[in-house]
């Protein structure tokens, strides 16, 4: 094990110490491997054994499935690039199986050796573990997309997926409707039972949302305070009118006092605006703003009309630009 590049000693000048390049290998946490020119390690650094549980001699005796299978093709080509190279270090990320068995992913730097005569003498490659930094680059991903106070989608996450299904509800030709929920007389409740039971109402919303969202398609988000939406693609008019009823009832049906309330018998209410949006061949001017803005007139109607109600728009392309046009019907 070893090679004479690594246990080369440089000596600065007669009264400085030397400097031991194995040393510095071995004290660092990322593996350092050298390779021949054929790719076979010929030495690996202790922080290998830390990183997979190999022992570097198991390693350059001519290991094979070190590299996740799945990965080598894209492994070589990081090598090839590596050796085009004169100077400077390849970036890779792959997965290398540990002894074990199972995966870890590693972040490699390649860089191409030279031997004093400048002939191409092989590789050094350093690995470094990131399964922990994609584990948890991957939940702050979901956080991201996450309210956190209720768990469901947020605003942002809500707008990405309304454009995509938007955008799939055109190229078939099939409606998509939206639910837009917002508490009634919500102040009052936080004003007389605090900013906490106000949120213990909120999430106990969200969970009626949650279910409300049926099918795969189908995304419950907070929009923000006391507003909910529910997308529901492939959803036509009556299906839709059917959800948004389902979700006043089951809040009228929580029963949750908010005494100061009083035209709803003291309990928590929610006004509800459905629209229905109907996507045409070609062109279309309906965006899913405009689904939003005819969703939240539909709601300003209940709120108008006496809230703890659901009223519906149909949008179709020539209710549009003209929103003033959308067709409005309180149930
Ligand atoms: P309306 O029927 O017209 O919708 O009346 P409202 O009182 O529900 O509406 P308004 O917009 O006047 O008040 C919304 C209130 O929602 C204000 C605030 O007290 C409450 N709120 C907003 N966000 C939160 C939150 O995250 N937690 C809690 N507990 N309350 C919130
Ligand atoms: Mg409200
Ligand atoms: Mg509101």
């Amino acid at each position: 094990m070893g090679s004479t590049y690594l246990r080369q000693q440089t000596r600065l000048s007669s009264t400085e110490p030397s400097i031991d390049f194995r040393a510095l290998t071995e004290a660092c946490p990322d593996a350092v491997i050298q390779l021949c020119p054929q790719r076979r390690p010929i030495y690996a650094s202790p922080a290998i054994t830390t990183m997979t549980g190999w022992d570097p001699d198991e390693l350059t005796v001519g290991k094979t499935g070190f590299f996740h299978a799945e990965d080598i093709t894209a492994v070589h080509a990081s090598f090839d690039l590596a050796e085009g190279q004169p100077a400077g270090s390849e970036r890779a990320v792959f997965r290398i199986i540990t002894r074990t068995g199972t995966a870890i992913w590693v972040e490699a730097m390649i860089a191409r050796i030279a031997a004093a005569t400048g002939l191409f003498h092989g590789f050094v490659m350093t690995l470094r573990d990131i399964s922990d930094r994609l584990h948890y680059e991957a939940q702050l991903e979901i956080l991201a997309r996450q309210d956190s106070l209720t768990g469901l989608a947020n605003r942002r996450e809500f707008d990405l997926a309304f454009e995509r299904e938007w955008a799939v509800a055109r190229r078939e030709r099939q409606p998509l409707s939206l639910v837009l929920a917002d508490l009634d007389r919500f102040k009052l409740l936080n004003d007389r039972y605090g900013h906490s039971a106000g949120d213990t109402c909120l999430k106990a919303v969200a969970g009626i949302l949650k279910e409300a969202a049926r099918r795969p398609a189908d995304i419950a988000a907070r929009l923000g305070g006391e507003e909910f939406v529910l997308l529901l693609p492939r959803t036509h008019e009556a299906g839709a009118r059917t959800v948004g009823e389902q979700i006043r009832k089951a809040i009228e049906d929580l029963r949750i006092e908010n005494a100061d309330a009083k035209d709803h018998g003291g309990i928590l209410t929610v006004s509800v605006g459905v629209v229905t949006a109907i996507s045409v061949d070609g062109p279309s001017s309906i965006t899913p703003a405009r689904i939003i803005e005819a969703a939240d007139r539909a709601l300003y109607t209940g709120k108008q009309s006496g809230r703890n109600r659901v009223c519906f728009s149909r949008l179709t392309e020539k209710d549009c630009p003209g929103l003033a046009n959308a067709s409005l019907a309180a149930n």
